[in-house]
């Protein structure tokens, strides 16, 4: 069965087949941060969704192109240069950093290119000066350059692909400079901001006179120059779908680089908010997690994943600290699982079947369906833990359940290699009370095992002689 995805472009779940020809090469490109502040943990939730459709892709055998852009200017950023008095590339360099350390805590994978939206003006110039070609755009006294929505759609193409508009209320010709708005104002949208006072030192030259460029076009100019002038798969949060994705689709088909009959993106996916206790995240609420928030409070990073993932990713997602203990909880029996398994294994090569890859494909296969996906993880380890209770898995079986897993980790990316978190202390008191039992000296064994309680292990005894265990 192959891969389904939800489309908003068609509002349905339809089958996913690439553009390419030979069926093999996938362009996905998901909106990245703005770099203007640390991530939180909604914004989380939106990349981790990006990393799970990227390794998802890779693990169907795809070779994936995926493009992360770096919004380096907007707005918001501005005004927080204005109010540090640093200049623009030293305040972003500081979250940009912060940005990809996290990433990494969250065991994502690094996209294959992250263009800042700086390093691309000129190409931004260009689709602007291309669109006032095609008559599409027009600059404005003070040297602004908009988006004529009336002209766009004379042209015979919709506006509204994402999301429903109401045109009635829209009066031609009117203007929005802000990077964000409202669905009710439908309005042209800024593709060239003119220098004002307000933005200090943060300008390029142009065409139109000094200025910056809007965000909308960032994304066109990016993902086109990278990924080509059409190319599958389009990705990031819900509050996206307008205006920034509409723009982009209006911005990238009216340019019109695309071969005859092909979109710019055949396929959008937006993924759902996250709310915190149940309520939208705001610092005043006091509801607001960044994930070094969460890394202080002690969770790792990979129980913070494993809880991103919990959840479908068009279903809104109430994330709760009980939850976060729940992820540990739930990891735990995994790791416990693997560290049994490990043991049946030893050095024997793999052989026999493996269910638990074929029951998590076909429910990932299906829009991604991660809670299906768990299920099958979490039968396999009642599964195999069962077996290994009764002595039914021999070590090429272990053998096969480990590289099954391993297989579907390449996608969850939760897995940690246990063994390696037992300190080498530990160890060599686990090694010292064996010999001492071995030595029938049961008192030193038993002073050992004192030992380790006391430094938070126990020992556990196990077909292959005996290990380290947290208390
Ligand atoms: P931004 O840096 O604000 O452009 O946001 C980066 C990504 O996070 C975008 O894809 C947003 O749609 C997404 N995002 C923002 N807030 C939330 C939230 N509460 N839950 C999930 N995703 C979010
Ligand atoms: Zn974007």
């Amino acid at each position: 069965m192959g891969l389904k995805l939800f489309n908003t472009l068609s509002r349905s779940v339809q089958e996913f087949v690439p553009l390419d020809p030979a069926g093999r090469t996938v362009g996905l490109y998901a909106c990245g941060p703005t770099v203007y502040d640390f991530a939180h943990i909604g914004n989380w939730r939106t990349f981790v969704f990006g990393d799970l459709v990227r390794r998802y892709l890779d693990f169907k055998g795809y070779a994936v192109r995926q493009v992360m852009n770096i919004t380096d200017v907007d707005d918001k950023i501005i005004q927080r240069v204005r109010e540090t008095g640093q200049p623009l590339r030293e305040f972003t360099a500081r979250y940009e950093k912060a940005f990809f350390d996290d990433l990494e805590a969250l065991n994502c994978r690094r996209p294959h290119q992250t263009p800042r939206a700086t390093e691309h003006i000129a190409d931004i110039i260009a689709l602007i000066e291309r669109l006032q070609a095609r008559g599409l755009a027009y600059a404005t006294p003070e040297g602004s350059v908009y988006f004529s929505i009336e002209k766009y759609r004379g042209g015979g193409a919709r506006y509204g692909r994402l999301v429903k508009l109401n045109f009635e209320a829209m009066r031609v010709g009117e203007r929005v400079r802000s990077d964000e708005y409202e669905k009710e104002a439908v309005a042209d949208f800024a593709l060239w901001k003119a220098r004002t006072p307000e933005d200090g030192q943060v300008f390029w030259p142009s065409p139109w006179g000094e200025g910056r460029p809007g965000w909308h076009i960032e994304c066109s100019a990016m993902s086109m120059k990278l990924l080509g002038p059409s190319f599958d798969l389009h990705l990031g949060g819900e509050d996206l779908m307008f205006p920034h994705h509409e723009d982009e689709i209006a911005q990238s088909e009216g340019a019109a680089l695309q071969p005859p009959g092909r979109p710019f993106v055949k396929y959008w996916l937006h993924g759902a908010h996250l709310l915190v206790e149940g309520r939208k995240m705001s610092k005043s609420l006091g509801n607001f997690f960044t994930l070094r928030d969460l890394l202080a409070r002690g969770f790792t990073g990979r129980e913070i994943r494993h809880l991103l993932l919990t959840a479908h990713y068009r279903e809104t997602f109430n994330f709760t600290l009980e939850g976060l203990q729940a992820a540990r909880a739930a990891l735990a029996r995994i790791d416990e699982c693997l560290l049994k398994l490990r043991a049946a294994a030893g050095a024997a090569p793999a052989a026999g079947e493996a269910p638990l890859v074929e029951a998590f494909t076909q429910a990932l296969d299906d829009d991604l369906n991660i809670s299906g996906a768990w299920g099958a993880v979490f039968e396999w380890v009642r599964d195999t833990n069962r077996k290994l209770a009764e002595n039914a898995l021999d070590a090429p079986a272990a053998a096969a359940a480990l590289a099954a897993w391993n297989r579907v980790d390449s996608v969850l990316g939760v897995g940690a290699p246990p063994e390696v978190d037992v300190p080498a202390e530990i160890t060599q008191l686990v090694e010292a009370r064996q010999a001492a039992r071995q030595a029938k000296d049961f008192k030193r064994a038993d002073a050992l095992r004192e030992e380790l309680k006391a430094r938070g292990w126990t020992i556990e005894d196990t077909p292959r002689g005996a290990r380290a265990k947290r208390l």
